[in-house]
Order: C-alpha cells, then sequence, then structure tokens
C-alpha cells in the first residue's frame, strides 16, 4: 500500500473523495492542488497538512498563503506548482485527478519521476495515450485507472495475457437522456444534464456523460492502456451501473467486476493495489439491487461517440483536437451559450478543420489542443 500521495486536483469530487480514503487508510498527503476553491482548500490543508499547496492563479496563491500563515504549508502557484507537487520526493503516488488536459505535463513529470499514478485524468491518455504509455514502460512507472470502467478491466484482467483477451465490455450508464429523441434532445437544458441517475460527479464530467462523449473518451482510454485496437473494445448500455465494465477472453469466459456505484472503491484499489483493505463505500446487496439490463448505444441521436472514433481512426492528434474541442464546447454549454447539439457540431467542426496528421509528440499533442480551442472559439464567435 501506498503510505504518502501527492493529489492533484483535490478539490474536485474525486479529489474530494481521495482525501476521504487517505484520511481512513492513514495514507499521508504531501501535496494538494487546486484551481480557485481557496475556502475548501484552506479546510483541507488544516486537516492534512501538505507540504505544498498550489492554486491556479496568483491572487487564489495570496489568499490562500495569508490564510496559512502560521502553519507550514508552502504555497505555489500555476502549472510550475503542479510539476512540483507530481515529483515531491516524499510522494510514493501521484493522484491525477484535475479536469482536462492540464494534467498531462504533470503526469509525464510524475512517470518521469517513478511515481505510481492513480489516473483519475482520462484526458491525458485520451491526447496523449501513446506518449504517456511508452515513457512509463520505459520509465517503470505504474498507471493504476481510476476511472471506474478502467478500474474493472483492470481488476478483471489481473493475472491474464494480453493475447488471451478477446474483448473489452466498457458499460455505460447512457446518462440523464438515455432513451430521447432527437427532437427532445435539442430541447435539454444544461440543468437537466447535470442531473445524472446513478453517479455524483464534477459536471464536465456529467456532461460528457449525458453527451455519451465520456464513452467515447473512455473507449480511447481502454484502447491505449490495454493497448488494443477500436475493434476489440465494445460498449453496451448497463443502466443500473452496477457491473462497471467487464472483459471476454478468447476462450468465450467473460469477467465482470460489479459494486455500487461509489468512487471511493476504485479509489482506494489504486493506492492499496495489489492489496484490497476495508473501504469506507457501501457495499453492493445482489438481492436489493434489482435486474440488470443491456443494450445498444444509440450513437445516431448521441453522435459524440461517432466522432471520438472518428478520431481514433484518423490518428496523429486527432484524439487531442477532439479532446480540447469538446473541453471548450462543454463550457460553452455550461454558461447556456450552445445547445446540446452544439457540443458535438463544434467537436466535428474542429476535426474537420484542424490538421492532425502528425506524430503524437508532447509538442504536436499540445499544438492540436490549441488549435481545437482555437476553432471552437471561432466558430462560436462567428
Ligand atoms: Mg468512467
Amino acid at each position: 500500500m501506498v503510505s504518502c500521495i501527492s493529489l492533484l486536483g483535490s478539490t474536485g469530487s474525486i479529489g474530494r473523495q481521495t482525501l476521504e480514503v487517505a484520511k481512513s487508510l492513514g495514507i499521508r498527503v504531501a501535496a494538494l492542488t487546486a484551481n480557485r476553491s481557496v475556502d475548501l482548500m484552506e479546510q483541507q490543508c488544516r486537516e492534512f497538512l501538505p507540504e505544498l499547496a498550489v492554486m491556479g492563479d496568483e491572487a487564489a496563491a495570496q489568499e490562500l498563503s495569508r490564510r496559512l500563515a502560521g502553519l507550514s504549508v508552502r504555497v505555489t502557484v500555476g502549472m510550475d506548482g503542479l510539476m512540483e507537487a507530481a515529483t515531491l520526493p516524499c510522494a510514493d503516488t501521484v493522484v491525477t485527478a484535475v479536469m482536462g488536459m492540464v494534467g498531462l505535463r504533470p503526469t509525464l513529470a510524475a512517470i518521469e519521476a517513478k511515481k505510481r499514478i492513480a489516473l483519475a485524468n482520462k484526458e491525458t491518455l485520451v491526447c496523449a495515450g501513446e506518449l504517456v504509455m511508452r515513457r512509463a514502460k520505459e520509465c517503470g512507472a505504474q498507471i493504476i485507472p481510476v476511472d471506474s470502467e478502467h478500474s474493472a478491466i483492470f481488476q478483471c484482467l489481473a493475472g491474464a495475457e494480453h493475447k488471451q483477451v478477446k474483448r473489452l465490455i466498457l458499460t455505460a450508464s447512457g446518462g440523464p437522456f438515455y432513451g430521447m429523441s432527437r427532437e427532445e434532445l435539442e430541447q435539454v437544458t444544461c440543468r437537466q444534464a447535470l442531473k445524472h441517475p446513478n453517479w455524483a460527479m464534477g459536471a464536465k464530467i456529467t456532461i460528457d456523460s449525458a453527451s455519451m462523449m465520456n464513452k467515447g473518451l473512455e473507449l480511447i482510454e481502454a484502447m491505449r492502456l490495454y493497448d488494443l485496437p477500436m475493434e476489440q473494445v465494445d460498449i453496451v448500455v448497463h443502466r443500473q451501473s452496477i457491473i462497471h465494465s467487464l472483459v471476454e477472453f478468447c476462450d468465450g469466459a467473460m469477467l465482470a467486476q460489479l459494486g455500487t456505484a461509489d468512487m471511493r472503491i476504485p479509489i482506494q484499489l489504486a493506492l492499496t493495489w495489489p492489496d484490497r483493505m476495508d473501504c469506507i463505500a457501501p457495499k453492493l446487496d445482489l438481492l436489493t439491487c434489482g435486474d440488470l439490463t443491456f443494450a445498444a448505444p444509440d450513437e445516431k441521436n448521441f453522435p459524440c461517440l461517432t466522432l471520438a472514433r472518428q478520431a481514433v481512426l484518423a490518428g496523429g492528434t486527432a484524439c487531442a483536437v477532439l479532446n480540447g474541442a469538446n473541453e471548450v464546447a462543454v463550457s460553452l454549454f455550461l454558461q447556456e451559450k450552445i445547445g446540446f447539439y452544439g457540443i458535438s457540431d463544434l467537436v466535428s467542426a474542429a476535426l474537420d478543420a484542424v490538421d492532425s496528421a502528425v506524430e503524437p509528440t508532447l509538442e504536436a499533442v499540445l499544438a492540436a489542443d490549441r488549435a481545437a480551442r482555437r476553432v471552437v472559439n471561432e466558430r462560436f464567435g462567428g
């Protein structure tokens, strides 16, 4: 089990739950990072007394510093702070729970410092999965996924050889809009999209869940983590979110991982693996959990999944374009500046407009991300 973590993104949903798990297991916290939530960061620093606290901008850092006067917590700011938090010598594990592409460089730095990565930042693997997995292999850094589907697959694969795997089956809840027609989806609001039926999560991932882009990003994440082509990763809608994903082996045997829809279980597993410990999350009761159902995803009315497949097929830096465009489009949707289909329209426009036929080096990925954001902002502004 890990003894000391650096937690990147401590005030978000995964960050807060990671601290609950760390507290219950007696794991020390070396660094906390947040964007602007000074109040919560102050509370967390007082409770966990990290060596380092990082804020997203100068004003927030100064305010935090002022409030923590007298405590031995050093406060820094921005990407430099994130990079330092990712490589602090006393932390054996880095939990990457920041939202979005901003997690890429700190994740690479943590890999190079040979930390265990508890990966909760799927955008990193979507944008630069080949690069990140190659560096992890070269540096001997272990990446353990926190995303519930990928944690499920990680557990089902334990002890299996790559060649024995026939396919991975990612389960999708379908989100709040499952079964709606195109006409209905054209009218949905941001407030409706934020009401996820099974999971309590941050705003960005909840919108991604409603649009099914989340499953598209997870498809790419699974391909990168487990080194499998798209044809060997299937998606099935499972409304109850009890089976978190499955693996089918070459002999036809299927393994599934079940549990309550509580992220503290996969978070804890990433910190204790290969050990398992008692967990504070509620346990699944098979006798009361009801029927389990399975259905094919509706890619016609939820085009984001098809766009993710299109990005995979295009290769190069197309997945970084997909992700960058989606991050901006989701933020526009959250500000009620575009409708539901505005998200897929803008992502599609970015995939068409940005030349992605280049080797996905770190510089190329960062450039593709910037270009995608620019296209979306221009389209929206114009
Ligand atoms: Mg997930």
